[in-house]
């Protein structure tokens, strides 16, 4: 394969590199398929075996990543002065998987994944029995193993640094804090408005409706060609949550679910994951195989499926564009109008649950794991304490309080997988999708009006131009910079929640 010929350099280092790590890319090929096919296709009794061959090619992908000959490659190609943006991109994301890999010992990285493969199974039923005290022992662990692994991996100022950086690349607990000072007053206070002035409602008789399955396959699969998901390159299935996953640039897969009911949830679901997939179709087609298509920002990430599911899937001119395709698969569309969908997909009601929360109730379920785990991770608050805690802000910052454990602190599946520092991606993605909207529009002109007149190519074409195409070539700070003049500002949020919220004429 002679892609990347014109992009880097013919320096022959660089080539060994390359060469090199399409082994490695080769078996997080296999992994990631192995892993859609886990959540998708396999048949139950298949999980044992299938564990055992996802732990042997993982340890393989280890060994090959930290080989001694590879690492000394890296360090010598880092120390050349004369590297063009694409090796140097490539260089930094090589040598931060290495330098990962090198400093948590193997005894860890076995623990770690041994306790953490263990607590999922016990989280599930934890949660199903609203029994805090089964899940508690592995959370303890998971506590106490994250917070060695802050100490393994090294941080400035706070552990969580650490952390934090292994999801989002540059970003510190500092810098995060500061994000959430500005995003927490002024989301409180827009909820409060609209909660008093009523334009949107709290609930929405479409949440009970119930909808025939494969109709509203139908309607996904019309939604997805609308929007311009190459099916030749990329598929759509089911799984129990949904994700996107990729096998390379020209097989990106993502799935949706289907509970029968309450049709937002599987079409914006679907919508969510289209951004997520559209930006691994959009790389640059030369880095296939090269470390540059791997994600460095998870936030960068969420950023997209946000702006396709909220920006774009939750105005005004995508319920008129997707109407007919309602209208013609679910009967009970004709009852409501193209305005009783936009209110139903844009309710506002503080809840309990984080998935099911809307746009601008979201970031506050997010302030209280940030801040939960913030105090785990220093040691501040033990396990014992987490539930009472997680009650308390519940009711400081949404004004409500849990039941149960379930409705609680065992609402997520994130500490059960050993994912402490991941939380704050997700609403670094949702400010950031209103920042980028704010950019777009400069360029492209009013995005309501855009997804009305069915121009997704022009969204397509911006989101490639500023974000797609570069993969990893530069930290997400820099391209940030670099295509926005700007980094992360909390103001285009709180600016777009205001004018869709509190300015809406209907
Ligand atoms: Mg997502």
């Amino acid at each position: 394969m002679g892609g990347v010929v014109g992009l880097f350099s013919r320096k022959k280092i660089i080539k060994e590199i390359l060469d090199y790590y399409r082994k490695i890319w080769a078996i997080g090929h296999a992994l990631n398929l192995l892993h859609w096919d886990t959540e998708t296709y396999m048949p139950e009794k298949g999980v044992v075996e299938r564990s055992s061959a996802v732990a042997e090619l993982s340890v393989l992908a280890q060994k090959l990543i930290t080989d001694e000959k590879f690492v000394k490659l890296v360090e010598k190609a880092a120390e050349l002065k004369d590297l063009n943006d694409y090796e140097k991109g490539l260089i930094r994301v090589l040598e931060r998987t290495i330098r990962v890999a090198k400093k948590l010992p193997p005894r860890h990285v076995h623990e770690f994944a041994k306790v953490t493969q263990e607590a999922v199974v016990v989280w599930r039923n934890a949660k199903k029995a609203n029994n805090y005290d089964l899940f508690k022992p592995y959370l303890k662990k998971i506590i106490e193993l994250n917070r060695e692994k802050a100490e393994y991996l090294g941080y400035k100022e706070h552990p969580y640094d650490a952390l934090l950086d292994l999801y989002e690349e540059g970003m510190t607990t500092r810098e995060v804090e500061e994000v959430f000072r500005v995003l927490e007053p002024g989301v409180k206070k827009i909820l409060e408005r609209v909660l008093e002035e009523k334009t949107y409602p709290q609930t929405h008789p479409l949440e009970e409706v119930e909808y025939n399955i494969r109709a509203m396959k139908r309607v996904n699969e019309r939604v997805l060609r609308i929007l311009g998901y190459p099916f030749n390159r990329a598929r759509l299935d089911e799984s129990a949550h949904p994700f996107t996953i990729h096998m390379g640039i020209f097989d990106v897969r993502i799935t949706t679910r289907y509970e029968g009911k309450d049709f937002k949830r599987s079409l914006l679901g679907t919508v969510h994951e289209f951004g997520h997939a559209l930006y691994q179709l959009q790389i640059d087609k030369r880095f296939s195989m090269t470390p540059l298509t791997e994600i460095t920002s998870l936030g960068l990430h969420e950023s997209q499926s946000r702006f396709w599911e909220n920006i774009i899937g939750r105005s005004m001119g995508f319920v008129e564009t997707i109407y007919p395709i309602l209208a013609k698969s679910l009967r009970f569309i004709k009852n409501y109008s193209p305005n009783d969908i936009y209110l139903y997909f844009n309710t506002v009601k503080p809840s309990l649950i984080r998935t099911e929360a809307d746009e601008v109730t979201y970031n506050l379920h997010i302030i209280l794991r940030f801040k939960l785990e913030k105090l785990m991770i220093t040691g501040e608050v033990k396990a014992d304490e987490l539930p009472e805690l997680w009650n308390q802000e519940m009711e400081r910052l949404l004004g409500i309080k849990p039941k149960t454990y379930s409705e609680g602190v065992l609402q997520d599946i994130h500490w059960s997988m050993g994912s402490i520092g991941y939380f704050p991606t997700y609403s670094l993605g949702t400010i950031l999708a209103a920042q980028i909207k704010y950019h777009a529009e400069k360029q492209l002109g009013n995005i309501d009006e855009i997804a009305r007149e069915r121009r997704f190519k022009q969204v397509r074409e911006y989101l490639r131009e500023k974000i797609h195409r570069w993969g990893s070539v530069y930290p997400p700070k820099e391209l940030l910079q670099r295509s926005f003049g700007e980094t992360i500002n909390p103001e285009y949020f709180i600016k777009y929640l205001e004018e869709k919220y509190l300015q809406k004429q209907f």
